[in-house]
């Protein structure tokens, strides 16, 4: 007998409230430096998810609260360019898939 099940952490998006496992994700963490884009999700902090999908980002960087009630702190204009840099990234990356 195999075992079939595998445990695969399940986590939700911030934007959306999918939940999905967690490869894809994108975690948002919140360090003393502010709160960065984490593409390992191995950086200390209280992580946030979202959805690699331009609409989550897009969400996420307009309504800055549900980043904010994620992350119990209040995004800067540094924190939300950077995640402004991440969703240009999704939206390259969507565009070079459709290709
Ligand atoms: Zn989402």
């Amino acid at each position: 007998m195999t075992k079939k099940q595998r445990r695969i952490p399940i986590r939700t998006c911030i934007a959306c409230r999918d939940t999905s496992d967690k490869r894809s994700l994108t975690r948002l963490v919140r360090t003393p430096d502010g709160i960065l884009v984490d593409p390992t999700g191995k950086r200390n902090g209280r992580g946030a998810y979202l959805c690699d999908q331009a609409a989550c980002w897009e969400k996420a960087t307009s309504k800055t609260q549900i980043v904010a009630n994620a992350l119990k702190t209040t995004p800067t204009a540094d924190d939300i360019s950077r995640l402004r840099q991440h969703l240009t990234d999704v939206i390259a990356q969507d565009n070079a898939e459709g290709q």
